[in-house]
Formats: structure tokens, sequence, C-alpha cells
């Protein structure tokens, strides 16, 4: 597979350094308040990449951590703690609002099914990992005591500013704008790794350290949880762009200094959902939910065809008419995939082989999900498979794209074979799609009862006629063992 890794800033060829086995990091949610859909775009392109790995016959392991401590509003350690303002803002405490939000969150994936990462570990967890590393990174000069907090050392790297998209001057301007400036730290760029002296009076968890009583700043956590259940070396770590800087500059900044060695060779960031306003973001107020979208009646997998149909690379406009425009691709893609018949004949794999390699080439370009999709729509127009052979593909296929193609399709059939009308004494059997009007169903009739005689009279130029006349108006009909199916194209 080719991906672009923004750590070398070009595309390369993804090569895991054990063999078959790739391991995989994602920065997992902060769990204050729901995700809003422009956060769930970078994890439904995660769960794409997973799965693209996965079709590829790796053996994956995802560890995603969740934020239940010490995330500032600002990722450069000011503002509000994250944690506290949710548990204010609700009138609980903060282990109450971790727990409601990040059963939320995974509410929200899988109804956009959004695999779970095979270790989900709260950061709370694995306070005694975090003081170990600090140790170390004090021990091996990187860290420094100031104020009675711990900070990461930045002048002691010899290139700290890894995702050039930032640099020095960004910083500052970041810091000149910002009106907490913390005085405790040697470089502007320097990031707490343990606070015991924070503004924050009524900060709810707190645990004994060697430095005192108090909590982790948030970038540790990665660095730690990674460490913990995939070892000193990561295949693959993925967030979204805003992550880059400075919380993946500063994992990396302690990961490598802690181990001394190269740490993360791949780096996936997914861009931003926009929209007319801007960027997504919580702190501009009302943000867009899943929950949100299903009030408004749309089916949840639609935001994830919709996700599928730009580039994670890309960052992508929001709006309700796109909405609509995948809603109605939705219908249209699923109508299609119900009008064939399973008739339980034997597949010939060779013949789907190639259709599997374009599929596959697809994702092997820098996951080019919109090109995947449309790998889809070639199964379902090709002439030389068997409806049985294209439910395979499809099935094969969904195993990536996870949109529920064949469930749904499924239930479409059925509410179509509800609508089955018989003449003649069962000899003639109608099966008409489930949207379709009274008008619309009483034409189609009539023609097909025209059909019906002309082919029982073996004449062959009226049925083909009428068959052309169907045609015109937009309709496909299809024999088969239930019966004549008709359906528009
Ligand atoms: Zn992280």
């Amino acid at each position: 597979m080719i991906l672009y890794n923004s750590l070398t800033h070009r595309k390369e060829p993804f090569v895991p350094r054990f063999g078959n086995k790739v391991s995989m990091y994602t920065c997992g949610p902060t769990v204050y308040h729901f995700a809003h859909i422009g956060n769930l775009r970078t994890y439904i392109m995660e769960d794409m990449l997973e799965k693209a790995l996965r079709y590829e016959g790796y053996d994956v392991k995802r560890v995603m951590n969740i934020t239940d401590v010490g995330h500032l509003s600002s990722d450069a350690d000011t503002g509000e703690d994250k944690m506290l303002k949710g548990a204010r803002r609700e009138h609980k405490t903060v282990m109450e609002i971790a727990k409601f939000y990040t059963d939320a969150f995974f509410s929200d994936c899988q109804k956009l099914n959004i695999k779970r990462p095979d270790v989900v570990e709260p950061a709370t967890n694995c306070i005694p990992d975090y003081i170990d590393m600090i140790t170390v990174l004090l021990e091996k000069g990187y860290a420094y005591h100031a104020g009675g907090n711990i900070y990461f050392d930045t002048s002691k790297l010899e290139k700290y500013y890894v995702f050039n998209d930032h640099n020095e001057e960004d910083l500052e301007v970041g810091v000149r704008d910002d009106v907490d400036e913390d005085t405790n730290k040697r470089n502007k760029a320097d990031f707490v790794l343990w606070f015991t002296k924070s503004k924050f009076e009524d900060q709810e968890l707190k645990w004994d350290s060697p430095w005192g009583v108090g909590y982790p700043g948030w970038h540790i956590e990665c660095s730690c949880i990674s460490k913990k259940h995939l070892g000193e070396y990561l295949d693959l770590h993925c967030g979204g762009i805003d992550n880059a800087f400075p919380h993946h500059t500063n994992e990396i900044a302690q990961s490598e200094s802690y181990l001394g060695h190269e740490w993360c060779k791949t780096w996936f960031h997914v861009h931003h959902l926009n929209t007319t306003g801007g960027k997504m973001s919580k702190s501009k107020g009302e943000f867009l939910t899943v929950s949100l979208l299903q009030d408004k009646g749309y089916d949840p997998l639609v935001y994830r065809l919709f996700c599928l149909q730009s580039h994670y690379r890309q960052s992508q406009m929001f709006t309700w008419e796109n909405m609509d425009n995948a809603a109605a691709a939705y219908t249209k893609l699923l109508g299609r995939i119900a009008s064939l018949i399973p008739a339980g004949t034997p597949v010939d794999v060779e013949k789907m082989k190639p259709y599997q390699e374009k599929f596959r080439q697809a994702l092997d370009a820098d996951l080019n999900t919109s090109l995947a999709v449309t790998r889809l729509y070639d199964v379902l127009k090709a002439k030389d498979l068997s409806d049985d052979e294209k439910l395979a593909l499809v099935g094969d296929f969904d195993a990536v794209l996870s949109l529920s193609l064949l469930e749904k399709a499924a239930v479409i059939r059925d509410a179509q074979k509800a609508t089955s009308e018989v003449h003649g004494d069962g000899e003639y059997v109608i099966i008409t799609p489930a949207d379709a009007t009274d008008e619309e169903q009483s034409t189609v009739r009539e023609l097909l009862l025209s059909r019906y005689q002309a082919r029982k009279d073996k004449n062959w130029a009226e049925s083909d006629r009428i068959r052309d006349i169907l045609k015109d108006m937009g309709i496909a009909v299809k024999d088969n063992k239930e019966g004549v199916q008709w359906m528009r194209v």
C-alpha cells in the first residue's frame, strides 16, 4: 500500500517493521462532550485504513486511548481543563462525565460501522506508566522541574518541528495571543509532563507521584499507552490533522527521548470537515452530531458514504445539500443491489479476481476511498458477472466500505416481495419496488400483462416492443424464478 506519510511529507510504500504484523495507534476522543461529525470523519477514515490493511492480509493490532484527564482547551497546556468544564456544565463528577461520553462515542461509532479498536485504554488507567516515563526523561536530562510542575525541555532535541507545517514563528504567534502564558517554561515550545501546581484548584482527579500529588499532562498518555500495548516500535500512528502539532510532535519528543531510537515510521493525518462557516469545532457552540443527523432523518451510513466520497487528505465541505445528494446515492445504490437476485448458483472466483484487484488498487493508492466506491459501481454494471457473483463481490468490498450493503439490500428485497401481485392462477408474479406510486404500479402492470400475453403467444416482436416502451420510461424488467421484477434505472 502506498500511503502519504506526514513525517516525510511524501507518499511511500507502507512496510511494517515485523513482517505481516501492523501496530497501529489512534488518538482517541477527549470524553467531555459528544463527538461532532468532523471528529467522526477522522475515525471513519482510520477505520477504512485499518480495514484496508486487513483486506490486504495484514494482521493489525490497533490501540486507542480515551482522554479522561489532563486535556486543556488549548493543546498547548493553556485554557480550561476540558473534563472539568464538562463536569461543571452538567453538575456531575469527572468520572461520570467520562463514562457517559465514552459510551456515547462508541454508540456513534457503532452507528457508523466503525470497528472498535482491539485495545481501548482510558488515560486514568495508566498513571504508573506515566510516572515511569517521566522519571526516565528526568534522568536523561530531557525534563525539568519548575514551579511545582515537570516540563519537557524541547531545546534538548536535535529536531522538534518534525511536521514542518509549523515552525517556531507560528508557535510564537500562538503564545503571544495567549493571555495564560506559562512563565515556568524555559522555552516557548516546552510542555507539561506532570502538574502538581495548576491553576485548577478544584482538580478532581489527582495521584501521588515522586514530584507531589498531581495529574499528567495530555501528551504523555499516548506515548505510554502505545508503548504499553504495542511495544517500542509503532508502524502507524493516526489522528486528525489538528493533532499533528503540538500533540503528535510532543508524543514523538517524549517517546524517542525515552526509547533512544526512532519510534513511529508512518503518520496518517485526516483533514478537516468544513461547514460554510469554516472548520467544524465544538468551541463555536452548536455542532453537528450523529444524533442530529438521525433526528433530521438521515441514516448515519449516509454520512459514512459522504465521507468516503472525498479523499482523507482534502478538507471536505459539509452542507445539507451534500448530505441529500449522498442520501440519494445511497438509496439508489441499495436499490441496485436489492435488484440482484441470489439464486444460489456457484460463483466463479477467477472471474471475480480482476474486480477485487481493482478494488485493492484503489485502496492501495493512498486510501482512495472514492475510487474504491467507483469499483463497487463497476461490479454492479458488469456484464460478465452473475447476480450471485456480484453479490459475493459486494459483500467482499463491504468488509472494507462498511455500508451494510447486503443487509440493507435484503430488507429492500423483502419489502419488494411483499408487494408482489399474482395474476392468472399464480402463473405471473409482478414484483414492484416498495416505493412505487399507485399510478406507476398500474401503468407498469398493464404493460407487463400485455408483455406476458405476447410471450405466451410467442409474439416475441410484441414482447420486445413493450420492453422498449418500459425502457423509455426508465424501467428495467428482470425475469427471475420468483417472478418478473421491475425497477427504475
Ligand atoms: Zn494522542
